[in-house]
């Protein structure tokens, strides 16, 4: 989950606790109504339960709290791609032949793909007729699968097509290259191969697992609704069942909402909201949408939800107290409760929010939080000019948070320290902007996206690697806001 926060305190004391900041694990605040909130560091303060997320601390009133279960699951963030790669997906019913394991032994061997053995295999489909094909597919499924084993997505999905270009209606191969996109967030083109694979293995279970997490990145909740009632209904499974309740809970927030629709944008909007403000909003979005269009050379290709809430509505679903600013969690939820038109500040949230979609899905997911948050302030116009000079004492003093500690999520970091990141992630990006051009940026993000490191595609465009890029967003913040 992505939020906009206000940075305009500013504390050097941060940083200390930043590099402190290890691994940890979240706990769980169970509310009486059932709902579990995911948190970290939850403590009782009198009447109240507080805890802290990467918007800053929290707060809930002690009365609708039934009890907190203390170190559960890291948190994830709840992209539809960081979802599917928690899936577990089951063995497909319609398994290859014997000899699998004996052809993966020399497909995958030593800690390497042998590509002789795969390429002999591809050349006797020529003549081999329908168990050569089956082989060859064997043979490319067991080199994308040890692919993704290493994080490769990229290669495991060119892989995963050539076995499929063997054995085109494989149900195990169909879903997948499906999963392969979900994780991307391609998701016209996993549904493309769930619909393959729905022909040959209607009753399939984890058939409907995807189409359901599919159908929730293209925001079509419906849909996504029906998919994982058919696949709880085909074989019972926990997971499945806990996106679906959380999907009809949000359905159920939604039904009484207005909807309202642009060129780009799919706006839901409470009953109490003026239709007028709603309009505004699409107005101003697609405004902001040509602006970060055009500096980023780059169009999305799937439509944004965005979700307008009253103050109760935004708390209840995205579990955040009024004060917290909108979130982007795959769609764009703000409050504008007494709002009745954008005023500066909705419109600054509004771009900021529009920017996390943007890099979401130019980088199919693959953005680092530290890019993620510097580029979105950047785009709401933020500039590091209040924060330069702290930011060169800490470098100076050696204290400067290394770029690889902010690229995973800020969830557990404690407010002060969250603010450091954010105004140290604007710097490096501010840099590179202004020193480098936007470009160089947008090279960067495509790196990204085809499954490369970020320090590594950072050092590919900049020839600099995170240590000198440090060293010169430094010298950027002297040479521009010293006094
Ligand atoms: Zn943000």
């Amino acid at each position: 989950m992505r939020c906009s926060v206000n940075v305009s305190k500013f504390l050097v004391l941060a940083v200390c606790v930043l590099l402190s900041a290890g691994a940890v694990r979240a706990d769980k605040i169970v509310l009486k109504n059932g709902r579990k909130i995911l948190a970290y560091n939850v403590v009782e303060d009198g009447n109240m339960i507080r805890y802290e997320t990467s918007a800053g601390q929290l707060a809930l009133p002690k009365s609708i709290v039934d009890h907190v279960e203390r170190g559960g699951l890291p948190a994830m963030t709840d992209s539809p791609a960081a979802a599917a790669a928690n899936l577990k997906l089951e063995p497909s019913e319609v398994p290859f032949t014997a000899s699998d394991s004996e052809i993966d032994k020399k497909a995958v061997h030593d800690g390497a793909i042998d590509r002789n053995y795969i390429a002999r295999l591809e050349g006797e489909t020529r003549t081999g007729g329908a168990p050569a094909a089956e082989a060859a597919a064997r043979a490319c499924f067991a080199a994308a699968q040890f692919e993704l084993s290493k994080g490769d997505l990229e290669r495991a999905l060119a892989d995963t097509r050539t076995a499929l270009t063997y054995a085109p209606k494989q149900p195990e191969l169909l879903m997948n290259l499906a999963y392969l996109y979900l994780r991307q967030s391609k998701f016209k083109e996993s549904l493309e191969y769930v619909e393959r694979a729905k022909k040959v293995s209607p009753d399939d279970a984890d058939v409907y697992k995807l189409e359901g997490w599919a159908y929730t990145g293209l925001n079509r909740l419906d849909q996504a609704v029906a998919s994982w009632k058919k696949a709880v209904a085909l074989r019972p499974d926990a997971d499945v069942q806990a996106a679906l309740d959380r999907t009809l809970r949000d359905k159920a927030e939604e039904e009484s909402y207005r909807e309202n629709e642009s060129a780009h944008f799919q706006l839901k909007y409470s009953g109490g909201a003026e239709p007028a403000l709603a309009r505004e909003v699409l107005r101003v979005l697609e405004a902001h949408y040509r602006e970060i269009e055009a500096q980023l050379n780059y169009s999305p290709p799937d439509p944004i939800g965005v979700v307008l809430y009253t103050q109760e509505g935004f708390a209840d679903i995205t579990r955040a107290p009024g004060w917290v600013g909108a979130v982007n969690d795959g769609r764009i939820r703000v409050p504008v409760q007494g709002l009745t038109g954008v005023d500066s500040e909705l419109s600054r949230v509004l771009r900021h929010e529009l920017a996390h979609s943007f890099v979401q899905q130019k980088t199919r997911g693959h953005a680092p939080t530290w890019i993620q948050e510097g580029l979105a302030q950047w785009m709401e116009g933020k500039r590091s000019d209040e924060n330069a000079s702290v930011l060169v004492q800490v470098y100076d003093e050696g204290q400067a948070a290394p770029l690889g500690r902010l690229e995973g999520s800020w969830m557990h970091l404690h407010e002060d320290t969250a603010r450091y990141a954010y105004a140290w992630s604007l710097a490096n990006i501010e840099y590179i902007v202004e020193a480098q051009g936007m470009t160089d940026l947008e090279r960067i993000l495509d790196r990204l996206a085809s499954g490369s490191s970020t320090e590594q595609a950072v050092r590919d465009v900049l020839h600099d690697d995170y240590g000198d890029l440090m060293q010169a967003t430094a010298e950027y913040l002297r040479k521009n806001y010293g006094r």
